[in-house]
C-alpha cells in the first residue's frame, strides 16, 4: 500500500481507502463486464442497477423512506442556490434567509440577482459570522427559509435546526456536513450538498425534495433548471455524472459497513474533540475563532499567536505529511477538516504535531 497523507482539505476531500481500493479494482473492467463504469452508457441495464443501489443506500443511511425524491445534478451546490430560489419562490413571496457565511450570502445574492424578493431572517455577520444566531423572525409572507447547516469557512454549525411554522419550508445547504450524524430529515423541504466533502467525488450534487414539495414547484422554467424534469426522468433527462454518483454509492456502503450514522456520528466527535482540546489546553497558544458552542464538528478554524507563526506551523505541518491546513483564503489562520473520511490516526497526528509545535515555538 502507497504512504497516504493526512488529508485535511475542505473539500474535495478525503474519501475512505476501502472506497478507492473498489474503485481501483473495479477500474478496467466492473464485475467482470469488461468495461468501466466511466465507460458504460446511463441507459444501460448494467448502470441503472448502479444508479439503483446508490438511491436505495442513500435512503437507507439517511433515513429518508419514500418521503423524498432523490435527484443527482451537476453544476455543484452553487447552481442549487439558483434553482432552490427559482423553483420553490413564487414572485408574490419572499425568499428567507439565514446569513452564518460566505455560502449563505451567496444563496441569498443569487435569489435577488434574479429578481426574487428576498429576507434576511437573522445574520451573524456583525461578529464576522462567529456564532449561529439563535433566534429569526420570518417576512410577511415566506416562500421558504433557507439555511447553511454547517459553516465550511468560518467553522460554525447549527446543532439545533430552526423550528419553522409548518407552512414555512425549511431549505438546507448540507454540503459540508451531510451524512456526519443522524437527523430527523423530515424537517426539511429540500436538502442539497455537493458530494465533494462527505460522500463522494465533486461533479455531483445531491438534492432531496420531500415529495409535498413537487405542487409548489414554480412553472415555465427552463427545462433543465426546474426540478420537475430530474424528478420525472429519474436524474437521467441528461446524461448524469455517471462515475461519480458510483462513488457516491460506494461511501453509502462504507457508511452502511461501519455502522451507519450512529456510529459515524461518534467517530466525527472524538476526532473534533481531540483537536478542540488541543485548542483549549493550550493556554491561548491556539485559538478557536469561534463561540464554543457553535463549534463545527466538521471545519474547525483556529489561530496562531502571529501570521509568521501560522505560516511556519503550515509549512513544517506539510513536510509531516499534514496537508489542507491553511484557512480560507478569505479568513486567513488554519483550518482542519475532518470529514467523515478523515481516520482518527490523521487526528492524533495533528494532535501530536500541534503539542510538538507550541513547545518549539513559544
Ligand atoms: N455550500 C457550502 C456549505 C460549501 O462549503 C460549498 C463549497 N465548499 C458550496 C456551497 C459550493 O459548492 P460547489 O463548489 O459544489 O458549488
Amino acid at each position: 500500500m502507497l504512504e497516504r497523507i493526512a488529508n485535511f482539505s475542505a473539500g474535495p476531500a478525503v474519501l475512505p481507502e476501502e472506497v478507492l481500493q473498489e474503485i481501483q479494482q473495479d477500474l478496467l473492467s466492473y464485475k467482470g463486464k469488461g468495461l468501466s463504469v466511466m465507460e458504460m452508457s446511463h441507459r444501460s441495464k448494467d448502470y441503472q442497477a448502479i444508479f439503483d443501489d446508490t438511491v436505495d443506500r442513500i435512503k437507507r443511511v439517511f433515513g429518508l423512506g419514500e418521503d423524498f425524491e432523490v435527484v443527482f445534478l451537476g453544476g455543484g451546490a452553487s447552481t442549487q442556490f439558483l434553482m432552490t430560489a427559482q423553483n420553490f419562490c413564487p414572485d408574490d413571496k419572499e425568499a428567507n434567509y439565514l446569513i452564518t457565511g460566505n455560502w449563505a450570502q451567496l444563496a441569498h445574492k443569487e435569489a435577488k440577482k434574479i429578481g426574487k424578493k428576498v429576507f434576511t431572517a437573522a445574520s451573524s455577520e456583525d461578529q464576522n459570522f462567529s456564532y449561529i444566531p439563535k433566534e429569526y423572525q420570518l417576512s410577511e409572507n415566506p416562500a421558504y427559509l433557507h439555511l447553511t447547516s454547517n459553516n465550511t469557512i468560518y467553522g460554525t454549525q447549527f446543532k439545533d435546526f430552526p423550528i419553522v411554522p409548518d407552512n414555512v419550508p425549511l431549505i438546507c445547504d448540507m454540503s459540508s456536513d451531510i451524512m456526519s450524524k443522524p437527523i430527523d430529515v423530515k424537517k426539511f423541504a429540500v436538502i442539497y450538498a455537493g458530494a465533494q466533502k462527505n460522500i463522494g467525488p465533486a461533479g455531483v450534487t445531491l438534492v432531496l425534495i420531500r415529495k409535498d414539495m413537487i405542487e409548489k414547484l414554480q412553472p415555465g422554467l427552463p427545462t433543465m433548471m426546474t426540478y420537475k424534469t430530474h424528478i420525472d426522468k429519474g436524474s437521467m433527462h441528461n446524461t448524469p455524472p455517471t462515475f461519480n454518483i458510483y462513488i457516491v454509492g460506494l461511501v453509502m456502503k462504507w457508511l452502511e459497513n461501519i455502522g451507519g450514522l450512529e456510529v459515524i456520528e461518534k467517530i466525527n466527535i472524538e476526532k473534533a474533540a481531540c483537536i478542540y482540546d488541543m485548542i483549549d489546553n493550550s493556554d491561548n497558544y491556539y485559538r478557536g475563532t469561534v463561540e464554543k458552542e457553535d463549534r463545527s464538528l466538521m471545519n474547525i478554524t483556529f489561530r496562531l499567536p502571529s501570521e509568521e507563526l501560522e505560516a511556519k506551523f503550515l509549512s513544517e505541518a506539510a513536510a509531516k505529511k499534514l496537508s489542507g491546513l491553511k484557512g480560507h483564503r478569505s479568513v486567513g489562520g488554519c483550518r482542519a477538516s475532518t470529514y467523515n473520511a478523515l481516520p482518527m490516526s490523521a487526528v492524533n497526528q495533528l494532535a501530536e504535531f500541534m503539542a510538538e509545535f507550541k513547545k518549539n515555538n513559544s
